[in-house]
């Protein structure tokens, strides 16, 4: 047998971590790197943080488990939380952010359902977008390396350009019940919505009666300066995936949406075994306590335009670098060369980061980290663009 006993689905690279201490981790020979991936904006609060690992373990001691069939006030004391914090009325608990979006997509279709309108089960979606790799998350994108292989997917989406409002206003027809847009999209290469485009959409979505849908899983949760991306926009969804950083490391996703939008999620539409169970809400709780605090926020807001003029007084100096983009600590490194490469050889120097789309490099520290950081980031990014070789001109 020649396969591996992991499914080969990832090209591993050689970096094998087996301990964390905040914004570094290091392999079993003790070969440390610094950290500006966070298991991709994961570990908001870097490794091995003493309030988030005592709240797991004080729960995990105390009750791991319960199914949904039970009452949990766990979960209704995060939930209680988050309902304050934001728009939304109410939520479900996931486990990753591909079921937080199934969990939207479907109080989003239950809505028109509900409403009376079936017919509307269409959703638009937007180019380079990454909403998971369930068969519906996959279908809602246009990106040729997720689909591949796994067509016919359902067509109840439509992929139009992102940012182009005129183009969702013209897309919007009798078959259409939603928009889902990520603020600021991620894996398609750190571009954040211009406030136009989101704009226009929620007054589209206004005139239409369509489901606002906001796939908050990677630039929510503290990210980008403000608990969710969306309020820096003054634009407020219907309904809202989160996960990635909510759970600081600890498998967790949310969606989260308004009395109205919910109103056809009643019993029996959805579940989940493990969505939501007491460990999962310890560590959220235990998040929240620290990202949630404004003073928090307004620390990385500031720490993300120090690391922004810190890249910016570097870019000139290695025509590698075009530009960065981005907001708050979810920023990203626009290449002149193939940012895939440029990652595997940046790890060399001992720092870890994310390949976007675009060619562009996802800087996604840990959002506790301090000055001395950001300099050996930019160190570290800086000295690896001079040792790299740029492939010549064709
Ligand atoms: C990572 C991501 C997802 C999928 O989350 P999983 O936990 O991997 O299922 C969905 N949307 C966005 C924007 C993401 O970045």
């Amino acid at each position: 047998m020649t396969i591996s006993p992991l499914m080969p689905v990832y090209a591993r690279c050689e970096v094998a971590p087996v301990r964390g201490e905040g914004c570094y981790l290091f392999d079993a020979a003790g070969q440390r790197w610094l950290d500006f991936a966070s298991g991709i904006a994961v570990n908001l609060l870097g490794h091995g943080h003493p309030h988030l690992t005592a709240a797991i373990q004080r729960q995990a001691a105390t009750l791991i488990h319960v199914s949904n069939l039970y009452g949990s006030p766990q979960q209704t004391a995060v939930a209680e939380r988050l309902v304050a914090l934001t728009f939304a009325d109410t939520m479900f608990f996931t486990n990753s952010g591909a079921e937080a979006l199934e969990c939207a997509i479907k109080t989003a279709r239950r809505y028109q359902y509900a409403v009376g309108h079936p017919e509307k089960f269409r959703i638009l979606t937007f180019s380079s977008a990454f909403h998971g790799r369930t068969l519906a998350t996959i279908a809602a994108t246009d990106q040729e390396k997720l689909r591949s292989g796994f067509e016919p997917l359902p067509d109840w989406f439509r992929v139009l350009p992102f940012d182009d409002l005129a183009a969702a206003e013209a897309a919007v027809d009798e078959s259409v019940g939603a928009i889902l847009v990520e603020p600021v999209q991620g894996e398609g290469g750190i571009r954040p919505a211009s406030p136009g485009f989101l704009k226009g959409l929620r007054s589209l979505a206004d005139r239409h009666d369509l489901m606002l849908i906001f796939d908050e899983v990677q630039c929510g949760v503290a990210r980008t300066g403000t608990l969710f991306a969306h309020e820096q926009y003054g634009v407020v969804p219907d309904i809202m995936a989160i996960a990635k950083g909510i759970g600081g490391g600890f498998p967790v996703g949310a969606c989260l949406a308004t009395e109205k939008a919910a109103q056809g999620m009643v019993v029996g539409t959805h579940g989940s075994t493990y969505g939501g169970n007491p460990l999962a809400m310890a560590a959220c709780g235990a998040v929240l306590d620290i990202v949630a605090d404004p003073a928090f926020l307004a620390e990385v807001q500031r720490k993300g335009e120090r690391l922004r003029a810190a890249l910016e007084q570097m870019i000139p100096n290695h025509p590698i670098f075009d530009h960065v983009r981005g907001l708050g600590l979810m920023l990203g490194l626009k290449l002149r060369a193939d940012s895939r490469a440029f990652v595997n050889h940046a790890r060399g120097h001992g720092i870890l980061t994310v390949a976007a789309g675009d060619n562009v490099v996802r800087l996604l520290p840990p959002l506790v980290i301090g000055e001395p950081e950001i300099r050996e980031a930019v160190e570290k990014l800086s000295a690896a663009a001079a040792a790299f070789h740029l492939p010549e001109a064709a």
